[in-house]
Formats: structure tokens, sequence, C-alpha cells
């Protein structure tokens, strides 16, 4: 069995879909599958967009939130045959009523918290799936819709909820065995289990494919998007960027800790550990082979990718006296990670005289504020310095397993960006030596990572 995952951008219009419609046809004749959806394309942005608005006391919502509805309307207009429409139109009319009751309910208490974010977000998947379930039907395949949260368990950390594995994978195999057909089934979406809507964390549904290629021992999952698999770089950054054939787990975890959205970090977790290979190929050129992820790594280059970070700040920790101070930097992390703040990479002088983090720029002022307080009387001793923050910066990383046996990636790093004049305000490698990180400034970003890519690709 294989499960197959569709992204935002593969459904964002009416052909598109139908490209997607065929792609599923075709993979139906030759095993058994599993479809996941995303949201149509752009439709998880205009819920969030409503909510906003409507939380601001701003009207506006309302069209923005008619709009939707027309759009999802017509999709079942062109999707399905007129004797056939009638309970899709009713179901997704009825979705978009209740919607328009919980924006009513955020413009009169003017609050949006994440839990009812996530359940206004719910309904981009819950919505999609259902009518792309009934379109497949059309081109006689036998679908069973399938509400993820139904069978998805996690926490109530809602926006990035933790999935409870042992509960999951034992629903998903009970219901599998009992549904037989091709399941349809929303991404993105969970519930607690009080029955609270969750969500995987933007991007969730590739991770939502994963979980149930593990639960169900899939032979393979396939993420389809609209690119030709994973890349050497972000090609809307880098024009030159060639797809990567083949990828090991880790580097696959570790380019898309750094950035390369193409496929959600967390989705490699649960296929690496049921050794489930993922394929990442194009919608818009299914005749390609894409990448493959799996256990192994081969290549023949020093490194297999180059990812990027936006919106990153640079904290810097320092004082002649936090040499003599005992647990400095378990402090600093224990007091980050109390306050939620992610550390994206830490780079430490020898010295011990200064420790430097990077971290998104939305935790900064909180960091800092935290952090302050944490060492009040180290700064009033003089001990320490006040934090320093430098914004506007962003994380550049250079990923691959090759790097472990072969010396001189940091070298060629800093020659490369060193020739383009770019300054490196801290470094860092990976513990596992699987990738280098350099934080630059944001506005150096795309030279910075044209340079490494001609320096590590193109020479
Ligand atoms: P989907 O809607 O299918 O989930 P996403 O927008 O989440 O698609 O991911 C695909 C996008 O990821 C591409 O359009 C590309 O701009 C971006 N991307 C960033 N880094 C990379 C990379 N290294 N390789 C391929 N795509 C990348
Ligand atoms: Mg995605």
């Amino acid at each position: 069995m294989k499960i197959i995952k569709f992204g935002g951008s593969s459904i964002a219009d009416l052909d598109s879909i139908q490209n997607v419609l065929s792609i599923i046809k075709k993979a139906s004749q030759k095993e058994e599958l599993a479809v996941v959806f995303s949201a149509f394309g752009g439709v998880t942005e205009n819920l969030l967009t409503c909510a906003h608005l409507a939380r601001q006391n701003d009207p506006d919502y309302q069209p923005l939130l008619r709009g939707m509805e027309k759009r999802h309307l017509q999709l079942v207009k062109q999707l399905i045959p007129v004797q056939k429409q009638s309970s899709v139109l009713t179901y997704v009319k009825v979705r978009f009523n209740e919607l328009e009751d919980l924006y009513h309910g955020i413009f009169l208490i003017k609050e949006f918290s994440p839990r009812t974010s996530d359940y206004v977000v719910s309904f981009g998947e819950r919505i999609s799936a259902f009518i792309l379930a009934e379109a497949l039907k059309e081109i006689d395949l036998d679908t069973h819709f399938v509400d993820a949260r139904d069978l998805i368990r996690t926490n109530d950390r809602f926006g990035n909820a933790k999935v409870i594995f042992p509960t999951t994978n034992q629903l998903i195999y009970d219901f599998y065995s009992k549904n037989k057909g091709l399941l349809v089934i929303t991404g993105f979406v969970a519930s607690t289990n009080k029955g609270e809507t969750t969500t995987l964390g933007r991007s969730g549904s590739d991770y939502t494919a994963a979980i149930f290629a593990a639960a169900l021992k899939a032979d393979s999952l396939e993420i389809w998007t609209d690119v030709t698999g994973v890349m050497t770089a972000d090609p809307k950054l880098v024009y030159s960027a060639i797809t990567i054939p083949q990828l090991s787990y880790s580097e696959a975890m570790e380019l898309s800790h750094f950035g390369a959205k193409v496929v959600f970090p967390a989705t490699m977790q649960p296929a690496m550990k049921r050794k489930v290979p993922i394929y990442i190929k194009n919608t818009f050129h299914p005749e390609e082979e894409g990448t493959l992820i799996c256990e192994t790594s081969e290549t023949t280059k020093l490194i297999k990718g180059i990812s990027s970070l936006s919106h990153i700040s640079l904290l810097n920790v320092q004082g002649s006296g936090l040499v003599e101070v005992v647990g400095v930097s378990s402090r600093v992390f224990g007091t980050l990670a109390h306050a939620q703040v992610n550390v994206v990479l830490i780079s430490q002088a020898s010295s011990e005289h200064s420790i430097c983090i990077a971290i998104k720029s939305d935790d900064a002022d909180m960091a800092r504020e935290v952090l302050e307080k944490e060492f009040q009387y180290e700064i009033l001793a003089g001990e320490m310095d006040k934090v320093q923050i430098m914004p506007n910066m962003a994380v550049i990383a250079v990923v691959g397993e090759n790097m472990k046996h072969h010396p001189g990636a940091s070298g060629r790093l800093f020659q490369a960006l060193g020739r383009n004049n770019i300054n490196v305000s801290a470094i860092a490698q990976g513990s596992s030596e699987l990738n280098i990180s350099a934080v630059i400034k944001q506005s150096d970003l795309q030279k910075g990572l044209n340079a490494l890519h001609e320096a590590f690709f193109l020479s």
C-alpha cells in the first residue's frame, strides 16, 4: 500500500485538481492507496485573515468569507455532475454557516485564541478532502472520506500539537481493518482525548501522511508538490537549484528544519521508524523522478543542499564575569526553554565570555526580558552586560552526511561568503556533523545563498 499527499499548491484551481485526480486514478490501478489532502491553495491563509479581521472588529471578514464559500461551491459544481451535487453543496454550505457563526463570535468578543484558531483552520482540510472524495467517486473510485480528527490523537498544545502515537496507530489500524476502499484523509488536523480540534503545525499535512504511512506499514509515501523534489536550494531564491535525487532521512530533516519547506521536518520521524521510503514528486511534471528520502545517503558532492531561515534575531549574552559563574549556559537555555523560546542555533566562544543564540525575531523581546530577569544580579554587579539583540538576520545552513568524512566544508563556506563581502555574525556546527550553519544579515541572504550554491555545486 502507498500513501500519497497533495499540498495546497497542487490543488489551487480546477485544472490542477483535475490533473491530481488523474494522477490518483493512475496510481490506484497499480496498488492500494490512501490519499491525504491539504486545504485548497490559499484557503488556510484566508481563514486566518478572516479571523484576524473579525478580532479587530473589522466587518471586512464577511466579503472574504463569502468569496471563499463561492470558490468552494464553484469547485463542487465543476467537479461533480449536477444530479449528484446537492448533498455536497449542502455539506459545504453547512460548514460555511458554522464558520460564519464562529467569526461572528470572534467579532463580538474580539478574541482569537490558539484553540479557536485550530478549530477555524480545520475547516480548510475538512471541506477540501470531502469535496475531493466525492469527485474521486465520479471517476469510479470507491472512496471513503476520513476526518483525521477521529483517528489522530494529540495533546492540547494548540497550533503545534504532539501526537500520541500508541493510541493513534491503533485507531488508524482498526479503522483501516474495518473500512476498505480508497481512504481520502484530511491533512493537518487532529484532536485531543476530549475531542477538541488541534493541528499538527503549519504545513503539517505532510506529517499526517507519514503518520498514516507508519501506522499502516505502507510500502511508500509520496508527497506531491509544485516543484520536482527537494532541490539543492529553494528554487525561488536560487534559480540554478537542481533536484537532489536521493537524501537520507536525517539530511531531509536537517534541510527542512533549516527552512526547506518542501517537506515538513516532523514527517521524517514516523517514516524513519518504520523504514518507509518517501518520494517527493512534482504534480505538474509527474514523469520526473523527484527525490527519494530513505535510510542511506548517496552523493559525490561534499554537501546535499543549502537551506535558510529568515526573520531571525541574534541574542548576545556576554560579560567578563561570566567565566566564574557556574552553569551559565544551562541557566540561559533553561530560561529560554521555560519561556517556550525556540533556539535555532547556538554558538559559544571558547573563552566562554559570550554565547550567541539565534532565535525567531518574534521571540526576541520576550527572550531578552526573561534573560535579563534571570541574570539581574550579575547585570547589576557588572559581571554581565545587558542582553544585546541583532535584528534582521538570517540563518544559512549547508547540509550533508558527506561532511563527516571530508573536511573543508566550513572553509569553502567562509571563502564563498567572504569573497562576496558577506559578514558572518555567528557560526555553528550540528553535533551530528550533518550541517554547518551561519548567521548573516537578512539583506545578504539571497546573495549568500547564490554564492554558496555556486561554490558547492557549480564549481
Ligand atoms: P505544498 O503546498 O505542496 O505543501 P509548499 O509550498 O509547502 O508546497 O512547499 C513547496 C515549496 O517549497 C516550493 O515551491 C519551494 O519554493 C519551497 N522550497 C524551499 N526550499 C526548497 C528546496 N530545497 N527544494 C524544493 N523546494 C523548496
Ligand atoms: Mg507544504
